[in-house]
């Protein structure tokens, strides 16, 4: 076999089922090699992460075998949705890297709904229904049993446009009336028992005001968008799988006598660990004020991944490495932090900060000495350089780096031990001093000037190297620690509770108290960091007027596998 041939059976070998679909519908000369998709957002919260996962689907075909990707809201509910969504949905595509082609709105098709749900009550497909959503619940009968027919079921067709035309004129209260197709009420799919079309609803729509009072159901709006936008392919979760049937249906009612009809294809829904994935349930933790807004670090929306430092590569790698499939499942949420770390491992410079500071002396270190020393940005990558540090006599080390009765793999601060200062030297700790009530306020080392990083002598082995800043040379900040929002596994399927039962009551610690090496003086908001020894940060667009203020990404290991395995 040629390389080239190598390469053709290992794309193919590579191709995820939709994928596959698609390159058999071009083997075929379907719809003249043209390929369509859309992204298909309800305006009625901001995207999560399982949009993410939908998002790289429909743009990636599209990029993939040169079509185009369309953005459209579907936006048939005025009660739910507002310009604020529309906003926040744009801006978390672009951010991912991703660019629609053009921008629809389903409520751009509301007058050539209208005019074909009218074509359908013409050909007496469709009717005016007087009973209540509760009561057509009622008749639909079960998978097995048939449904009863509604007693409006056959009322003349003159009656039915004037009936539909006075609903849409605001003439009969919400609730009080629909539009149902005449399908067939024994059918063994339920959603052919004569499927609801339209509903009064007379709430003002974002975009048309207060122009109609009846507005189509998902199953009537979706399908015919797609014909009127000339989709090929309309990708969506597998829950629709049960609509296909009907989605066709309606459009093959739809169509002129052309080829062209548009495909849907189902996958399976990203659902992931410690996390709730739906828009109603993210609305709620907005609205009962418990997480700080839409893009609060701890929440699955993309605006609050990008606030707790989450890079869009992360994010594309970690829907990339999941893929598609037919069947439902939940995935590990230590996976996205895998792919959060693999990738700031790349970008992020290291830098020093400590949490939870206390004061180190080198008391053999002259007083007003103050030296400059190298830290390497990033050890995987030469070209990110290196940055200047202060050294001096007096240093901020982490608390629970210095113990005075050390066990025996105690390898950080203890008194007659070596350790080493990343970047700098050597010390040993010779005592510390405690206030009246014996806690430790001041740790004292004297170091060994033959030990500077990069001199001969540095390569002593000694066990433990801790992070540090000095006193005077570093600044003050806050971080803010972040954990799993919830603390049950799969909080989505625990019906009988409510969401704040099963919230992580510690899944926010926020430390008032740290100090960072002068370097981040430069930081901008959304900017990466390893601090040294402790995660991923990046400063929080809430730093204002010299106040730095960090999130943390995540931590440089997963502390909360071992805690599980410990349990
Ligand atoms: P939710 O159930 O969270 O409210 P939704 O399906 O109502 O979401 P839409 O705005 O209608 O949200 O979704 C737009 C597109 O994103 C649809 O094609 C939908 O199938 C897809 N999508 C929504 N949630 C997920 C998910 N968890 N995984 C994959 N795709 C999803
Ligand atoms: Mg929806």
């Amino acid at each position: 076999m040629t390389d080239m041939n190598t390469h053709e059976e290992e794309g193919k070998k590579n191709l995820n089922f939709i994928e596959a679909f698609v390159e058999s519908d071009l083997a075929e000369g379907k719809n003249n090699g043209r390929i369509q998709t859309r992204f298909p957002p309800e305006p009625n919260g901001y995207l999560h992460i399982g949009h993410a996962k939908a998002i790289c689907l429909d743009f990636g075909i599209a990029e993939k075998y040169n079509g185009k990707c369309n953005l459209r809201f579907d936006d048939t509910n005025p009660v739910k949705e507002d310009v604020e969504y529309v906003d926040s949905i744009q801006e978390d595509i672009k951010w991912l890297g991703f660019q629609w082609e053009n921008i629809y709105y389903a409520s751009d098709y509301f007058q050539q709904l209208y005019n074909f749900a009218v074509q359908l009550i013409k050909e007496g497909k469709a009717y005016v229904d007087e009973q209540s959503a509760e009561e057509i619940a009622k008749q639909k009968g079960t998978p097995t049993q048939p449904g009863i027919e509604s007693p409006y079921r056959n009322r003349p067709i003159e009656e039915n446009l004037d009936l539909f035309n006075r609903m849409n004129q605001g003439e009969f209260e919400e609730g009080s009336m629909t539009l149902r197709a005449k399908i067939d009420m024994s059918s063994p799919n339920m959603h052919f028992r004569d499927p609801i079309m339209y509903r009064i609803i007379k709430y003002p729509h974002h975009r048309t005001g207060i122009t109609w009072k009846v507005y189509p159901m998902y199953d009537f709006a979706h399908g015919q968008s797609d014909y009127f936008e000339g989709v090929t392919h309309s990708l969506c979760t597998l829950e629709f799988e049960v609509h296909r049937p009907l989605y066709d249906y309606f459009i093959d009612l739809l169509k002129n006598n052309d080829n062209y009809r548009p495909r849907q294809i189902e996958f399976n829904r990203l659902n992931l660990t410690y996390t709730v994935m739906s828009k109603r349930k993210l609305l709620q933790l907005v609205k009962e004020n418990l997480v700080n807004g839409w893009d609060d670090p701890r929440m699955p929306t993309i605006c609050g991944y990008r606030r707790r430092g989450y890079t869009p590569e992360s994010i594309k790698n970690f829907i990339n490495k999941i893929g598609y499939t037919k069947y439902d499942g939940i995935i590990d949420v230590a996976l996205l932090e895998h792919a959060v770390r693999e990738d700031l491992n790349v970008r992020a410079p290291r830098v020093a900060a400590v949490l939870d500071p206390i004061k180190l002396i080198i008391t053999n270190y002259p007083k007003d000495k103050v030296e400059i020393l190298e830290a390497i940005n990033n050890p995987e990558d030469e070209s990110m350089g290196s940055h200047e540090v202060a050294f001096t006599r007096e240093l901020y080390i982490e608390k629970d780096d210095f113990m005075e009765n050390a066990p025996k793999k105690y390898f950080r601060m203890t008194l007659g031990q070596e350790v080493r200062l990343k970047n700098a030297y050597i010390v040993k700790c010779t005592g510390c001093k405690k206030d009246e009530n014996g806690n430790v306020i001041e740790v004292y080392a004297e170091y060994d000037p033959e030990t500077r990083s990069g001199l001969p002598a540095s390569n002593r082995k000694v066990k433990g190297t801790l992070h540090w800043v000095s006193t005077e040379h570093s600044l003050p900040a806050e971080v803010r620690l972040y954990d799993r929002l919830f603390s049950s596994e799969n909080p989505g399927e625990e019906k009988d509770k409510e969401l704040q039962e099963l919230l992580n009551p510690n899944s926010l610690k926020v430390l008032t108290n740290c100090r960072v090496e002068m370097e981040l003086q430069k930081a901008q908001p959304y900017d990466h960091f390893q601090f040294q020894r402790l995660g991923y940060f990046n400063l929080d667009p809430d730093s204002k007027d010299g106040k730095l203020i960090f999130n943390r990404t995540v931590p440089l290991k997963d502390t909360w596998s071992k805690l599980k395995d410990k349990s």
